[in-house]
């Protein structure tokens, strides 16, 4: 195919031609060619309830009926109002909300807030961020100035702002040394702090679960700790829940689970149940109030032109009513990922396999690295078998829409032993 559709994190060259998909039901992507696939993966991890949710489907359209899209500044309309009340329900640490349109404007909101969160008030000195190591918290000069140094960020290295990584004690089932990891962490996070805390604006996590870095995960106690020092530091807390919220750790947020209660938050990709691009930047009483002032240059000047779209919101509404069943959509998939990972402990190929709600993870031995070349023969493999999985290099993981049957994920997992005995013995 000769399109002219440059793709996200792809070399154009040598490409292989893009798959066409026809229609989407549940878990399962029907292509053009009629072949099925089920989506292990949640589309780029936003799917959360199955694609073409009826109610969320039913709630864009009616909405689409009233009321498209209108400008942010000076005007508001019930979604939008609605949305921010029930987050602040959930949230009450955050009760102020920004809508962008992105996980990553998300990120760049939170970013310049906390930097102009300081300066409102005098203290210019706090220009340096802190982040951990393995972060990906987006693509945007400020969120990828955040995330780890690594391929992505490597031609604009010199365009990047002055931030100092903390080692990510990641653990995963069984393992013994995450002790020592954790106070390996902290002592490197208190010694910074000492030596320099007031330069410090802020601090982001992904809680509980580093996504891109390859689904690393760290136990609550660590970001308590964290947090933690960080107040004792007068350094905020940004907590990016861009992929661990709506319920994808097993909480409907992580910082829920992890017991902490972050200055900032954000969220975007699950936030409108994968239908539209929405997202919010979540702050506390303390941080709205250093905006607030007679002085027009403590204003947030920022915005976007979709800025709290109706239709998002109104999606984000319907997939929050969801969310808010008992049990929960996501309650289930955590004892049956536990189940299936049980089956493959101890495969001669595999090791570090971990869970954390509804995100489940294991690693091909010996294939560390994103470009490791087994990546995109595993992923071939499976799209063959009828399996979306996406490896990250040698680490296979599952993030699932929640309406995705047992069946299905057991039938998934044994595709993926097979897969591995078949390509790595
Ligand atoms: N933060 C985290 C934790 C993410 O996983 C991502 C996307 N993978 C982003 C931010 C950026 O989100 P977006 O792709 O919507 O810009």
């Amino acid at each position: 195919m000769n399109s002219p559709v440059w793709m996200p994190y792809t070399q154009m060259k040598g490409a292989s031609v893009p798959l066409v998909v026809r229609s989407a039901r549940g878990a399962v992507l029907e292509l053009e060619d009629g072949r099925q696939l089920i989506d292990c993966i949640s589309s780029w991890w936003v799917t959360l309830h199955g694609h073409t949710q009826p109610q969320i489907a039913a709630a864009i359209a009616e909405q689409a009926r009233r009321l498209e899209q209108v400008i942010a500044a000076g005007f508001t309309h019930r979604p939008a109002e609605d949305l921010a009340r029930r987050l602040k329900g959930h949230l009450p640490f955050v009760p102020h909300l920004f809508y962008s349109d992105s996980g990553s404007t998300a990120v760049e909101v939170a970013l310049k807030m906390a930097y102009q969160y300081w300066r409102n008030q005098g203290a210019s000195g706090r220009r340096r961020f802190l982040s951990l190591e393995g972060a990906y918290h987006g693509d945007t000069l400020g969120a990828m100035s955040l995330s780890a140094r690594s391929l992505f960020t490597a031609p604009f290295a010199e365009l990047l702002l002055p931030v100092d990584f903390v080692p990510f004690p990641q653990t995963w089932i069984g393992d013994q040394g995450v002790e020592e990891r954790e106070v390996a962490a902290i002592g490197h996070l208190e010694g910074l702090l000492r030596r320099s805390g007031e330069q410090y604006a802020a601090m982001i996590v992904e809680p509980l679960v580093q996504g891109a870095a390859g689904m690393r995960m760290c136990r609550p106690n660590f970001l308590r700790q964290v947090a933690d020092l960080l107040s004792r530091h007068g350094v905020l807390l940004i907590a990016d829940e861009v992929f661990t919220g709506f319920g994808r750790t097993g909480a409907l947020f992580a910082c829920q689970l992890a017991g902490i209660q972050p200055d900032m938050l954000c969220l975007a990709k699950g936030l409108s149940g994968g239908f539209l691009p929405l997202a919010a930047t979540l702050c506390s009483e303390a941080v709205y109030q250093a905006f607030c002032s007679d002085d027009p240059t403590h204003t947030f000047y920022h915005g976007h032109s979709y800025t709290a779209n109706p239709l998002g919101c109104a999606a984000a509404l319907a997939s929050l009513e969801l969310l808010e069943r008992e049990p929960p959509p996501f309650a289930a998939l955590e004892g049956w990922h536990h189940r299936e990972l049980g089956r493959l402990a101890g495969h001669p190929q595999l090791c570090r396999l971990r869970v954390c709600g509804t995100i489940a993870a294991l690693e091909v031995r010996g294939a560390a690295g994103y470009l490791h070349e087994l990546g995109p023969r595993l992923k071939q493999r499976f799209l063959e078998r009828g399996l979306l999985l996406r490896p990250l290099g040698g680490v296979i993981y599952l993030v699932p829409p929640y309406c995705l049957e047992r069946a299905q994920l057991e039938a998934a997992y044994r595709c993926i032993a097979e897969v591995v005995a078949e390509l790595c013995s």
